[in-house]
């Protein structure tokens, strides 16, 4: 009987994480343990190593995923695996997973199979406290501003135009809109406010992009929270917040040392979504990795429309990393589904269907060409799939010059990945053409930036903004915040800004109806079509099928 990922996982004996940190050169006393098999690097192990060699970053990102995911993680993880398994010193960087997904969808989310980062309950759970610690940071600072404006106001914020949100790391569609300060005097100024989900927060992408302590309590202190009645910004620190919520994210900010099944060093921190956020792990841990290996394999959510393109429009930016090689992953039922293959059939052989869905490979090929970067397509195997259809993609990808390898790390762990491993070894050591460059430069225009990621990224025509994404639009020119990134909010489904548009859209243009500024995070959220950023549950939440044994193991957890 096939074993779920929880009994797998169950099943492995853990290492205990002295050892794991002795792999990567890490003395007793440089890092801090978190019970056995858990630890967290400290802040300042960055700057010791600053001057030690950079290791060869590879990225993994995928095609447009079905719902259930295409295996990013999994690979990711197997292909740190498989490097070992062919005397590479490699490391993984990941992110941590959000409850939201674990208790909605996917229900777990590090990785699958035999490419799993251990220990998994711990990590989809509440972990070493990071996305907790972000959470009450947030809603540390909400308090902060409903108590200012409660005890007379002095910086005079215009309560409607307050732009800062409470959150919490649930799908909980209840909590977008909400009103507060109700009951009366003694209970504050009643006003609207709304959640965020925490890993789609302002504070969530700060964390990840600053380097260190004092980078983070700079960003914090510029992050816009509201309007005056005159109009004027009112930032963290006129509200002289930046040092509490620095604190409270002291720890945080330090990189999680975990092991997968094989016992590859993986660095699991941060973890925004790449829809609605800038979907990578912080730039410590990708940093700290790249000194701690040869190779550092990461991964950037979603698509290549979304996780790939602000790894390399902002990530790599911000962190001054140079990425060596991308890894696309696609799989024959996500493709079978972008031929047109209803959800309930993505199981059944359609090699037709497949070969018509490919043009959604194609496009994100040719998105990671267009950034300078040599790549492989890893096939990640299902069960399901059938020989004639892996051996259509396999040809199809040949045909149109794709090196492409099949990846079953999911099934036999790094053993699976030793093809894919040798592959990315070649792409790098054999000095295939890296010409990676960011596809926008800082001083160009908002709009011109929106439009060179929708034109070149998604295949639009062109982008209109909304009547309110104009006035926004204005608002952040006149006040100068037009040099800074752009990080599209972007449905996941499709390369367009419609969900329900697979394969590769043709004709279409893309909607910003939104412009919301992060000066923290130094970025420009562009919310396009009707994404938003607290999902909700869907009709049966994974969460429904999870429970805890008496002596405490996890049941339900995929
Ligand atoms: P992503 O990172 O792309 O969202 P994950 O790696 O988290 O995807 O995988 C999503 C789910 O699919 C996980 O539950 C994982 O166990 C499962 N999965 C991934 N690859 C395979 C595979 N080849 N066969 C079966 N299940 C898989």
């Amino acid at each position: 009987m096939k074993l779920t990922d929880l009994e797998i996982a169950q099943q492995t004996e853990l290492t205990h994480i002295k050892e794991i940190a002795k792999m990567v050169n890490l003395k007793e006393g440089e890092y801090e343990p978190y019970g056995n098999y858990k630890a967290k690097l400290p802040i300042d192990l960055v700057e010791r190593l600053k001057d030690e060699k950079d290791g060869k970053v590879i990225l993994v990102t995928a095609i447009n995923p079905t719902p259930a995911g295409e295996g990013k993680s999994t690979t990711t993880i197997g292909l740190g695996q498989a490097l070992h398994k062919i005397n590479k010193n490699a490391i993984i960087a990941l992110r941590e997973p959000s409850l939201g997904p674990v208790m909605g969808v996917k229900g777990g989310a590090a990785g699958g199979g035999y490419s799993q980062v251990l220990p998994m309950e711990d990590i989809n759970l509440h972990f070493t406290g990071d996305i907790h610690a972000i959470t009450t940071a947030n809603n540390t600072l909400s308090a902060i501003i409903d108590n200012h404006i409660h005890r007379g106001n002095e910086l005079n914020i215009d309560q409607r135009r307050i732009v800062w949100k409470r959150c919490v790391d649930i799908n909980d569609r209840a909590l977008r809109n909400v009103n507060i300060g109700l009951g009366g005097k003694a209970h504050g100024i009643p006003r609207e406010d709304g959640f965020n989900i925490t890993v789609a927060s302002e504070i969530m992408a700060v964390l990840c992009l600053s380097n260190n302590l004092k980078d983070l309590k700079n960003r914090l202190s510029k992050m816009l929270v509201a309007y005056t009645h005159n109009g004027d910004p009112v930032y963290v620190n006129d509200l002289n917040a930046e040092g509490a919520l620095t604190l409270l994210l002291k720890d945080a900010i330090k990189p999680n040392l975990v092991q997968t099944i094989e016992k590859t060093p993986v660095l699991i921190h941060g973890g925004p979504f790449a829809n609605i956020a800038h979907g990578c792990n912080s730039n410590v841990a990708t940093k700290l990795a790249s000194k701690l290996g040869d190779y550092v394999v990461t991964e950037a959510g979603f698509g290549a429309d979304l996780g790939a393109e602000k790894f390399l429009n902002i990530k790599c930016r911000f962190a001054d990393i140079n990425p060596s090689a991308v890894v696309i992953v696609a799989t024959v039922r996500a493709l079978k589904m972008h031929g047109g293959v209803p959800k309930d059939q993505l199981k059944e052989e359609n090699v037709e269907a497949l070969l018509k869905g490919v043009e959604n490979l194609q496009k994100h090929t040719e998105t990671i060409s267009s950034f300078g970067l040599p790549y492989v397509v890893a096939i990640n195997r299902f069960m399901h799939d059938t020989e004639a259809e892996l051996e259509a993609l396999d040809n199809w990808c040949k045909e149109n010059n794709h090196p492409v390898e099949l990846a079953e790390v999911w099934e036999h762990g790094g053993n699976g990945g030793i093809n894919l491993a040798k592959r990315v070894v070649g792409l790098i050591d054999d000095n295939e053409p890296n010409n990676y460059a960011p596809l926008y430069t800082l001083d160009q225009s908002i709009e011109e930036k929106i439009e060179t990621i929708a034109k070149t990224v998604y295949g639009a025509d062109g982008v209109d903004f909304t009547k309110d994404a104009l006035k926004d639009l204005k608002e952040i020119n006149d006040k100068g915040w037009d040099k800074l990134a752009v990080c599209m909010a972007k449905t996941q489904n499709s390369l367009s800004d419609d969900a329900t548009k697979k394969g590769r859209p043709r004709d279409f243009r893309i909607t910003v109806r939104q412009l919301r500024p992060s000066l923290g995070a130094g970025f420009i959220v562009a919310l396009t079509g009707n994404v938003l950023t607290m999902p909700g549950l869907p009709k049966v939440p994974a969460a429904m099928n999870m429970d805890v044994d008496e002596n405490g193991n996890a049941k339900g957890l995929f």
